[in-house]
């Protein structure tokens, strides 16, 4: 059995020191907010920024950063087999 036919996939890694981001944006001016790892604080800062400014239109949204790798698959997953529906 050849190392080099055994099947491998891409597979995503989450650093688990990498916390996801979650980020208010003011869609009057622009202003966003950054680093704030849970949505609470990033909705804070939205109705902080509405009553230092006044401004009312928000976006929220939250970042995750991953790599993706190749990865051999466990043996014993689809050994030979063809793979079906390819065409
Ligand atoms: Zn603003």
């Amino acid at each position: 059995m050849s190392a080099r036919k055994s099947p491998q996939e891409w597979t995503l890694l989450f650093n688990p020191n990498w916390h996801q981001l979650h980020v208010g944006k003011c869609q009057i001016c622009g202003e966003f907010c950054v680093d704030t790892p849970t949505p609470e604080e990033a909705r804070e800062w939205c109705l902080k920024h509405a009553r230092d400014t006044g401004d009312d239109h928000f976006e929220l949204t939250a970042f995750d950063y991953c790599r993706a790798v190749f990865t051999d698959r466990p043996s014993g997953t689809n050994q030979g087999k063809e793979p079906r529906n390819v065409s």
